[in-house]
C-alpha cells in the first residue's frame, strides 16, 4: 500500500493517479510521541481493512492534494552520514563541503540526529534560510520503522520496517555540528507517501536520482551504501530504542551541490514514487 498524508491532515491511499481518503486520525498528545507516530501505528489496521471499504471514502487526484509528511510526528529522525563512497570522495575533495568534518568511516563517524521540527512534505517546501552561505540538497532512501526494538540482530532487522520513503536531508554546509547543520525548519522532506515494506522486498536494489529545475544531479542505486539498511537499523538499535515512526535517513550517494530559491527539486526513488519540492528563501 501507498499511504500518504495530505490537505489538513488526511490519510490517504495512492492508486494511480489517485487518492482515497481514509479519514484522520487523532495525534497523540505531546508526551506520547516517544512511543509512536499515530499513523504509523495505525497502519497495520489500515492494511487489514477490506479494499471495498477504502475505497468508500471521497477520492481526489493525487496532482490536486497538498501532499504532507507521511510521518507527522517521529520520536527521532536518525541519519547517516558517509554511506557512499563516491559522495565521501566528492565530499573529501570539496573544502566547501567537507568544512573540516574528515571522517570517512561510518563505523567511526556512527549516525547522527536531525531535530524533528526540521520535517515537511513535498508540497510544503524547502525555505533557505542563510542564502549567502552554500546549502545543498542530498536525496536519500528513508525507512520509518513500524516495530519498537532495541539492539536488533542484523537478521531480523527488516521486520522492524514499516516502509520506506523518498528523503531530502537538505544541508546547510559549514563548520558546525551535523545536527546543528541540518536541522533547519524544512531541511528535511519526507514523501512522496509511504510504500509498506510488503511492497519493498530488497531495499538494497533500489534505484535512486535527483533532478535540479530539469537537470540530472543524483543517480544511484542503494546498491552502494556501505551500511545498507539492516545494518543501519543493527547499527542504531546497538544505541537507542527504535519506536514506530522513527525515521531514518540511509545517507545521500555523489552529486551534491547548491540549491537556490525559484529551483524546483524532483527526486525518485524505484517502487517509491516522486515527488516535486519548490525551494524559496526563507
Ligand atoms: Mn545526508
Amino acid at each position: 500500500m501507498k499511504i500518504c498524508r495530505f490537505n489538513d491532515n488526511r490519510v490517504g491511499e495512492v492508486v494511480g493517479d489517485r487518492v482515497f481518503d481514509l479519514g484522520s486520525l487523532a495525534e497523540r498528545p505531546p508526551g506520547l510521541v516517544r512511543e509512536g507516530d499515530a499513523l504509523i501505528l495505525a497502519l497495520e489496521s489500515l492494511k487489514a481493512t477490506p479494499e471495498a471499504e477504502r475505497r468508500r471514502g471521497p477520492d481526489y487526484a493525487l496532482a490536486a492534494v497538498t501532499l504532507r509528511s507521511p510521518v507527522a510526528a517521529p520520536g527521532k529522525m536518525v541519519a547517516a552520514p558517509v554511506n557512499y563512497l563516491k559522495h565521501v570522495a566528492e565530499a573529501s575533495a570539496d573544502p566547501a563541503v567537507v568544512h573540516g568534518h574528515t571522517q570517512t568511516d561510518i563505523g567511526l563517524a556512527g549516525l547522527f540526529l536531525k531535530a524533528n521540527s526540521s520535517l515537511c512534505g513535498p508540497s510544503d517546501g524547502v525555505r533557505v534560510r542563510f542564502p549567502a552561505r552554500r546549502t545543498d540538497y542530498e536525496v536519500e532512501l528513508a525507512v520509518v520503522i513500524g516495530a519498537a526494538g532495541t539492539a536488533i540482530p542484523i537478521e531480523r532487522a527488516l521486520e522492524h520496517v514499516a516502509g520506506y520513503c523518498i528523503g531530502l536531508d537538505i544541508t546547510l554546509r559549514g563548520p558546525e555540528d551535523r545536527s546543528f547543520r541540518k536541522s533547519i525548519d524544512t531541511y528535511s522532506v519526507l514523501g512522496p507517501w509511504i510504500t509498506t515494506a510488503d511492497e519493498v522486498p530488497n531495499p538494497g536494489d533500489l534505484d535512486l536520482r535527483l533532478d535540479q529545475n530539469g537537470v540530472p544531479r543524483q543517480v544511484a542505486n542503494t546498491r552502494e551504501m556501505v551500511y545498507g539498511v539492516a545494518k543501519l537499523i543493527e547499527f542504531a538499535s546497538a544505541f537507542f530504542t527504535l519506536h514506530p515512526g522513527d525515521v531514518i535517513f540511509t545517507g545521500t550517494p555523489d552529486g551534491v551541490g547548491p540549491i537556490h530559491g525559484g529551483d524546483v527539486l524532483r527526486a525518485e526513488i524505484s517502487g517509491l514514487g516522486e515527488m516535486h519540492v519548490r525551494v524559496e528563501y526563507a
